[in-house]
């Protein structure tokens, strides 16, 4: 959310369509409290039409997070908008939903059987991040103050191709951030760079399943295992966090035999975002622990629960309990089989048109979606003439949103273009958005083309 500033004293009006103006009401203030009542059904046809100016959820290929759902689930959602998360007592079921989809995700992650796994709902992985960066925090302190050593300068080690909510976690939480910079061919943290920048005050590592910056998966195991071998060496244990925000929905049913979860030993925590893959109106995310030990007793509060007492941890206090019971929906919907087969669809299509992009011969691929379904692409090296930033502008004519951006540090002179294919996507969007490339192509390698020399060869037909 972008902080809003306001100037006083700004009389900005909002217009009412005359259709629906009743009371003799015309105009309402943009930016004070209006001072008299105004009809519902204009109030609601006024917010409507606003919004209107929002862009085409279906043609927005920037976003992870879910933006269809089933009528049902949209219908479950409405009947829960007033359920308040952290009401146990008045809400018993809703933290009983809430209970089952933990267990449900520790299991699917592969919490081992004979330990209590814990975690909980988040608003997003963003909290859920806090929380895990929050326990790994008091851990390393605990043991540092245990052996009399000073725990004043912890340091988290991660890619520097992380996702932001770990710059702001290390920021608000006092951590330092050691990031591994990309490099050409190397555009995600891998073990043999990520265990050389641990150090006795490195508090944990944050593995990405996978990448916003090409969708790629970081090597979870191999990255354990260079852990192992510091540790083996002398070096300090440092446990291994795996950001799994879109991957902890993807991986576990198209990539089942892939070592990224809790059959890793390291991995000591996971965090999802049920809004993305999880397929779920945001905002929901998910935290879980291997087990018990591995979150600290002193950061849990115990809140009432029929008269007895219930534990959490948390952030944020009142929050809608809408978005769990919706996640515990979509879980009972498509159960394993279900979420597979959607799962799949996004890597059909996204493999589809990423091989449909790298056919048009004006891009290189960096990734082709075959681990989440989402795909990066360069132009290639002979196009100076426009830039990723104008194709990007050109696809908005005709509605779709494809993000352009720059790597991050070492890397920052290539410049790409992302399509995160979702649920709803389908193989005919995926054609036209290829069409409509095609003709954008064209068109900006005409404007690039030099000036005709003759006069019977200029563009303007008649
Ligand atoms: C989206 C994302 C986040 C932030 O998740 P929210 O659910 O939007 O708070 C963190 N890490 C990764 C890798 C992501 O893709």
């Amino acid at each position: 959310m972008p902080l809003h500033t306001g100037r006083r004293g700004d009389d900005a009006e909002l217009a009412i369509n005359p259709l629906y103006a009743r009371f003799g009401t015309h105009r309402v203030p943009k930016l004070r409290l209006p001072e008299h009542e105004l009809d519902a059904d204009a109030a609601y046809q006024l917010v409507h039409d606003e919004l209107m100016l929002d862009g085409n959820a279906r043609l927005n290929l920037a976003t992870f997070v879910t933006t269809w759902m089933e009528p049902q689930a949209q219908a479950l959602m409405g009947e829960a908008a007033d359920k308040n998360v952290i009401d146990k007592d008045e809400y018993p079921q809703t933290a009983e939903i809430e209970r089952r989809c933990v267990h449900m995700l520790a299991d699917l992650w592969h919490a081992p059987q004979h330990r209590e796994a814990v975690g909980c709902s988040t608003t997003g992985s963003s909290e859920a991040a806090m929380l895990a960066g929050l326990a790994m925090k008091w851990h390393w302190r605990a043991r540092r103050q245990a052996a009399g050593l000073p725990s004043d300068k912890p340091n988290l080690v991660m890619g520097a191709n992380v996702q932001v909510c770990w710059e702001k976690f290390c920021r608000y939480w006092d951590v330092e951030p050691h990031y591994v910079p990309m490099e050409r061919d190397r555009l995600h943290l891998t073990g043999e760079v990520a265990a050389p920048r641990c150090d006795e005050n490195t508090i944990g590592v944050v593995a990405v399943m996978g990448s916003t910056q090409d969708g790629s998966y970081e090597p979870v195991a191999s990255i354990a295992a260079a852990l192992d071998a510091l540790q083996r060496d002398g070096g300090p244990d440092v446990p291994l966090h795996v950001d799994a925000a879109s991957g902890g929905f993807i991986a576990p049913f198209l990539q089942p035999d892939l070592q990224w979860d809790f059959r890793v030993e390291r991995v000591v925590s996971i965090n999802s975002s049920g809004h993305k893959y999880g397929l779920v109106y945001p905002g929901v995310g998910w935290i879980v622990w291997r087990d018990r030990d591995k979150l600290p007793e002193d950061l849990v509060f115990h809140v009432n629960y029929l008269g007895g007492s219930m534990p959490t941890f948390a952030l944020n206090f009142s929050r809608p309990g809408a978005q769990v019971i919706a996640q515990y929906y979509t879980f009972i919907r498509l159960g394993f089989e279900g979420y597979r087969r959607v799962q799949q669809a996004c890597q059909d299509t996204a493999r589809h048109c990423s091989a449909a992009i790298d056919h048009l011969e004006h891009f290189e691929l960096l990734s082709d979606g075959s681990e989440l379904p989402v795909f990066v692409f360069r132009l290639r090296p002979g196009i100076t003439a426009y830039s990723v930033f104008d194709v990007s502008d050109a696809l908005r004519k005709h509605g779709w949103q494809v993000p352009a951006y720059h790597f991050p540090q070492n890397v920052e002179d290539i410049a790409v273009l992302r399509v995160v294919v979702r649920n709803g996507f389908t193989r005919d969007l995926a054609d036209s958005l290829v069409t409509d490339l095609r003709r954008e192509l064209h068109q900006l390698d005409q404007l690039a083309a030099p000036l005709p020399q003759h006069p019977a060869r200029t563009r303007f037909h008649h």
